[in-house]
């Protein structure tokens, strides 16, 4: 009988918690649903999206030396890089770079091997497609869309001998120079002159990260004063040179793989 009660009594104990606890969720939690796609969640800073090539915002050259150490790198072997050697520079030029998103892990081991920068983990986090051959994202959109995660390298770039700006690139994909414009034109162009900052279009810009304020104080009653915030330092990227490769064919593909 002793037992029943204490049952009895746990039973009702549990019950009454669990209701207590959606009570307060429904009635003193804010919503937080997210009316997407109207509205876009924000994501925190280590949130992991699509891996994306980085440019180099002053030469407006892509920061990849096709070295394919990603290639190597990538676990379940989705990453595509086709190069040529540039016959001034003896360098090699990618044609092709392309991720198969629908394999991808996320698992940032591309970025992690990638020896010059070239490589960042987007927040992007769209990736319906109706046809899953569409999840194959070409060398043109991911550098359009690593327009936002890059920057000026430092110290002042050395420019290229022979190179071409990536917009000549993407006329394999499709994309036309003014996609990898800044506002003023210029990125992707020829290297501008130390100093120049670069400014992106609207649509390439990073999205700020809103910072919740203190409450502002009471008005005072006699005199207010008025405090200056000081002003934000942008950030840096290191350079990149690649090495020249003597050995490299005319058209390759890392161990003559495809993504899929
Ligand atoms: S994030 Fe991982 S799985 Fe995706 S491309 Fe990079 S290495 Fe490959
Ligand atoms: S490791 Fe970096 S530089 Fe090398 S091919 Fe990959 S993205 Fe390009």
């Amino acid at each position: 009988m002793t037992n029943m009660i204490g049952e009895a009594w746990r039973a009702g104990k549990s019950f009454v918690t669990g209701l207590n606890i959606t009570f307060k969720e429904m009635v003193f939690r804010p919503a937080i649903t997210v009316f997407y796609p109207d509205e876009l969640d924000t994501v925190p800073a280590w949130f992991r999206g699509i891996p994306l090539l980085k440019t180099d915002l002053l030469t407006g050259e892509y920061n990849c030396t096709s070295c394919g150490l990603c290639v190597e790198a990538c676990p379940v072997n989705v990453i595509t890089l086709e190069w040529h050697q540039d016959p001034i520079t003896k360098k090699k030029v990618a044609d092709r770079y392309a991720i198969d998103m629908s394999r991808c892990m996320l698992c940032n081991y591309c970025i992690e091997a990638c020896p010059f920068d070239a490589l960042v983990m987007g927040m992007d986090y769209e990736l319906c497609k109706v046809d899953p051959e569409n999840m194959v994202y070409e060398m043109e959109y991911l550098l359009r869309l690593g327009l936002k995660y890059s920057s000026v390298a430092q110290p002042g770039p050395k420019a290229k001998k022979g190179a071409l700006p990536p917009w000549v690139f993407h006329e394999l994909t499709g994309a036309t120079e003014e996609d990898i414009q800044d506002e003023a034109g210029f990125l992707g162009r020829a290297p501008q002159a130390k100093g120049y900052t670069p400014v992106l279009k609207a649509q390439y810009r990073k999205e700020e990260t809103v910072v919740d304020q203190p409450p502002a104080p009471a008005p005072a009653k006699v005199e207010a004063k008025v405090a200056v915030a000081p002003a934000a330092t942008p950030g840096m990227v290191p350079p990149d040179q690649p090495p020249a490769n003597p050995g490299g064919t005319e058209s390759g593909n890392k161990d003559g793989e495809e993504a899929e």
